[in-house]
């Protein structure tokens, strides 16, 4: 019985091995390391175990041709929202085979406990039925945020890092937001900010606090401002949220990480004067001050936001920004001043984005259309490659220790792409694999576009379509301890 037991347990073994077993030829690998290189790619058990030039097959290799084509690490998508508006388990089946075909093969989740329970109770409740629909269900691998909003939650840091969590999340905004419940966002104020961040410091293991930098008084003053609620435009929404309360925001978070001595990432920021304030952040900041900006601040104008219908279409937070903000990111991007792109993703159905744009939910679906998106625009903006390598992939993970990830050297997972950089097309966001058929990108031109992803060495999704499901890994139990 045994005996049979370690056949079958060695059988399934080496049929898992000899499926993640394959030579990756003819392409241009980019490295965010070393840049651009002309060399092959041989992965074998999940991993890359060799980088040379023209590596032939041995028996039982598969051969995946990349003539022609730009091979990158898989993306890693740092700022994903699963289970905000659709139940997490379901959020987790559908959204990460958007991940797959939009070319990433690694998300992190913000995990909210007001979506899983009906009070704020300890992570340790719903840790266990997050852990197992992500290993039932997703398609990519899964690393989760922890968004903190009780004495309870700060206590229990440390038992959080012990199971590889490495970054908390804190929304300046969103205090006693009815709406804002509704998604699980909680609020807090700033003695609870420096409260955890100090935790998170005396902790150790070198964590990152994470803040949502929006000054929600002056926002809720501009609102109270608007004279027709029922009627808003985007425009009048978004005039509520200018540069300023950003830059206000991102201030306080900087002396506060200051003060606690813990890594800043800012999520989302979106602004030049945004940018500004990050720079000026980091100049007096005593542990990194992290930047993180999401495709949509980097893709769309207000113009093209204020033009959409339903007007709350493109309603997220902070706001898309005009032309002179969207060109002063890219910069950043370029100059490295930004260090991770992320799509601040949203499932949600139809329903949620009618009404007055201020009366719509924030956010909206992009997984399916990231590195097409990020890809096509860095080109025509001559980004260098190894840049957007970097920021789309191996600063995620090495700012969350995201262990084997965001890289192709030799001993790294083999997460890549495969991508063709002359490919003109149009997005269609009726043919998402996400649950949301909508998009404020439907229509939008691309010139980049994924043939394949592979996760761990196995093709996951070619040309569109999911083609092995459910592959996907909880990162955080697999984590080691810091
Ligand atoms: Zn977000």
């Amino acid at each position: 019985m045994v005996v049979k037991a370690q056949l079958l347990a060695r059988d399934r073994l080496s049929r898992r091995v000899s499926m993640a077993d394959l030579v990756v030829a003819g392409g241009v690998v980019v490295f965010p390391e070393w840049g651009p290189l002309r060399v092959d790619l041989r992965a074998s058990g999940g991993r890359v175990v060799e980088v040379g030039e023209r590596l032939s097959p041995r028996g039982g290799e598969a051969v995946l041709d990349a003539a022609g084509r730009h091979v990158f690490p898989g993306f890693i998508d740092p700022h994903v929202h699963l289970g905000n508006a659709n139940p997490f388990a379901d959020d987790v089946a559908t959204e990460t085979r958007a991940a797959a075909v939009g070319g990433v093969t690694t998300l992190l989740t913000y995990v909210k406990v007001l979506r899983h329970r009906q009070g704020q109770v300890s992570y340790h409740e719903v840790l266990p039925e997050v852990t197992r629909a992500i290993g039932e269900l997703a398609s990519i691998d899964v690393g989760l945020h922890l968004a903190l909003s009780t004495s309870q939650h700060i206590d229990e840091i440390s038992q959080y890092q012990r199971l590889g969590i490495n970054s908390f999340k804190f929304y300046m905004g969103y205090r006693d937001d009815p709406r804002a419940l509704r998604r699980g966002s909680v609020g807090v104020d700033d003695g609870f900010i420096l409260q955890a961040m100090r935790a998170i410091a005396a902790a150790g293991g070198g964590a990152t606090a994470l803040v949502h930098c929006e000054n929600e008084d002056i926002a809720r003053s501009l609102v109270a401002r608007i004279p027709d609620p029922a009627r808003a435009t985007w425009a009048d929404w978004a005039g509520t949220r200018p540069g300023l309360i950003e830059v206000e925001a991102i201030q306080r978070a900087g002396l506060l990480a200051r003060e606690a001595g813990v890594p800043l990432y800012v999520v989302h920021l979106s602004s030049c004067e945004g940018l500004a304030a990050a720079r000026e952040a980091r100049t007096r900041a005593s542990a990194p001050v992290h930047v993180e900006v999401s495709t949509h601040h980097l893709l769309l104008t207000s113009d093209r936001a204020a033009a959409c219908e339903p007007p709350g279409l493109a309603k997220v937070s902070p706001p898309i920004r005009e032309q002179a903000s969207v060109d002063a990111l890219w910069q950043a991007v370029a100059d490295g001043t930004v260090d991770t792109v992320g799509s601040d993703h949203v499932a949600m159905a139809w329903e949620r984005k009618q009404g007055s744009a201020l009366e719509a939910d924030p956010g909206f679906a992009a997984l399916d259309a990231f590195a097409p998106l990020v890809l096509t625009e860095a080109c025509r903006r001559r980004v260098p490659l190894e840049r957007v390598a970097r920021v789309c992939a191996g600063n995620s993970a090495r700012i969350f220790r995201l262990r084997g990830k965001g890289t192709l050297a030799p001993g790294s997972d083999a997460d890549l792409i495969v991508v063709n950089l002359d490919a003109p097309g149009r997005l269609d966001a009726a043919r998402n694999q996400s649950s949301s058929r909508f998009s404020p990108y439907d229509g939008v031109p691309v010139t980049a576009q994924v043939e394949v992803t592979v996760l761990r060495g196995e093709v996951i999704a070619r040309a569109g379509r999911v083609v092995a499901e459910r592959r996907g890994r909880a990162l955080h139990g697999a984590a080691a301890p810091a």
